[in-house]
């Protein structure tokens, strides 16, 4: 083993990134970045956007060429899953029964969809979406489907919704809370997606729950709901949330208390582990809050920061989070926090299908969600970012060029 090698498990978003932002920072010893999907690494986003509507070829979702690897001297393995961490002897075992030794090891495993505990969610035709494995298939079954029921009313399941309905699908969205995308955005922008969907030709049905889905010759054939109705499906997507894959850490006795917990270094409570990505829950400073993010933001920006700190310079995960999502025309982009706002601002129209609503906590801007509003959004992260203060007198005010703030901060 070279003196200083570094073990990535985990090839999505976030290992690809560390690998190549270590190499960016000079790292010069081996690299092995370990992967259990087949795949080349590929971006996820398009996944349940432009790869579902075939508007872009497998290549397009490839987060690098294949040429990048070995340029980079990063020994990538694929299809092979890390089964356990010796601490004691910085070993990592893997599911071939190799062993890969390591100076530091980063875990950078993502998540998987929470799957569904009834009857009936193993039948044929009950997908979900993580992977491009899955996109493959579902893309296929959305073609040769009429019925759809989409379990969950979060991004992943209404941006399928989306696309489906404009495919002709009749979709039913079955959803537990009293709104779309409650976790994430404000009731004001829940609503709004909720009409949209609707002009979509996509049924929302909230307060709801499923109690089985049924199905013949193995097949499934309808949804079973908590208020009694069946609804004919030959496709069910289930997208009720991400389990984070902390498995390897826990059994190495790592401390997981949701998600695989990191401090400032991104080290895990064994300091020559270290964690990135979805599967990590992090004290996240424009938060004010121990939590896990499931963003590419998040991913990339964690990778890059552990990047340097692994070259010994110094760095801090302290990225304003940011998120999009895209539903039909819509282009819902987050930035900040919105959910402890104590009084919320609206700029632009929800009947021009362009709008922002910033959000304050105590006079302070805290968040801002956009729909087709990219400007205010590239606005906000800066705005975030660099402290910049802003009152609600003047985001109200749509004669205010808030553009002018940026320049005052220069
Ligand atoms: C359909 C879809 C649409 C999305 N859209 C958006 C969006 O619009 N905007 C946005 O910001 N985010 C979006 N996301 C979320 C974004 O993709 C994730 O936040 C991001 O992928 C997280 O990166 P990661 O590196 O933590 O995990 P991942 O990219 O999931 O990579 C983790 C990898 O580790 C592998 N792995 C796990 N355990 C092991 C093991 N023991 N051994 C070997 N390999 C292992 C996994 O199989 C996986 O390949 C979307 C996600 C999906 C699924």
């Amino acid at each position: 083993m070279s003196s200083d090698q570094i073990v990535i498990v985990g090839a999505g978003h976030g290992g690809v990134q560390l690998a190549a932002s270590l190499r960016e920072e000079g790292f010069a010893e081996k690299i092995i970045l370990l992967g259990d999907e087949k795949d080349l690494p590929y971006q996820r986003p398009p996944l349940s956007k432009a790869f579902l509507k075939r508007a872009t070829a497998e290549d397009g979702v490839l987060l690098r060429g294949h040429g990048f690897y070995p340029q980079n001297k990063i020994a990538l393995v694929l299809g092979e899953r890390a089964i356990e961490i010796d601490r004691a002897q910085r070993r990592l075992r893997l599911a071939s029964g190799a062993r890969l030794e390591f100076s530091k090891l980063v875990l950078a495993t993502g998540g998987i969809q929470r799957p569904l505990p009834i009857e009936g969610a193993t039948l044929d035709g009950v997908l979900s979406l993580r992977t491009l494995a899955e996109a493959r298939v579902l893309r296929e079954r959305l073609e040769a489907s009429q019925n759809i029921v989409v379990i969950g009313a979060g991004f992943i399941g209404l941006e399928f919704a989306a696309t489906a309905a404009a495919q002709g699908r009749k979709v039913d969205v079955v959803e537990l809370a009293d709104r779309p995308m409650a976790r994430a955005v404000t009731a004001e922008t829940s609503a709004f997606f909720t009409a949209a969907h609707k002009a979509l030709g996509v049924t929302l049905n909230f307060r709801t729950s499923v109690t089985a889905i049924r199905g013949s010759a193995g097949k499934v054939s309808e949804v079973v709901l908590t208020d009694g109705r069946v609804l004919p499906a030959d496709l069910v997507l289930v997208g009720i949330g991400l389990k984070p894959s902390d498995e390897l850490a826990l059994a190495a006795g790592i401390d997981c208390p949701n998600g695989i917990k990191v401090d400032e270094r991104l080290a895990t409570s064994d300091g020559n582990i270290f964690a990135i990505g979805d599967s990590v829950f992090h004290y996240n400073t424009h938060g004010g809050a121990e939590l896990r993010l499931e963003s590419v933001q998040n991913a990339t920006d964690q990778a890059r920061t552990l990047a340097k700190l692994l070259v010994g310079k110094p760095a801090r995960y302290d990225a304003v989070p940011w998120f999009w999502s895209d539903q039909a025309d819509l282009k819902l982009q987050i930035a900040g926090f919105l959910d402890e706002s104590d009084k919320i601002v609206l700029r632009g129209s929800y009947e021009e299908r362009a709008y922002s609503l910033f959000g304050f906590k105590a006079g302070k801007l805290t968040g801002v969600e956009s729909v087709n509003k990219a400007g205010d959004h590239m606005l906000a992260r800066r705005l975030l970012g660099e402290s910049i203060p802003i009152t609600p007198a003047l985001v109200a005010d749509p004669s205010s060029d808030l553009k002018a703030l940026l320049r005052g901060a220069r």
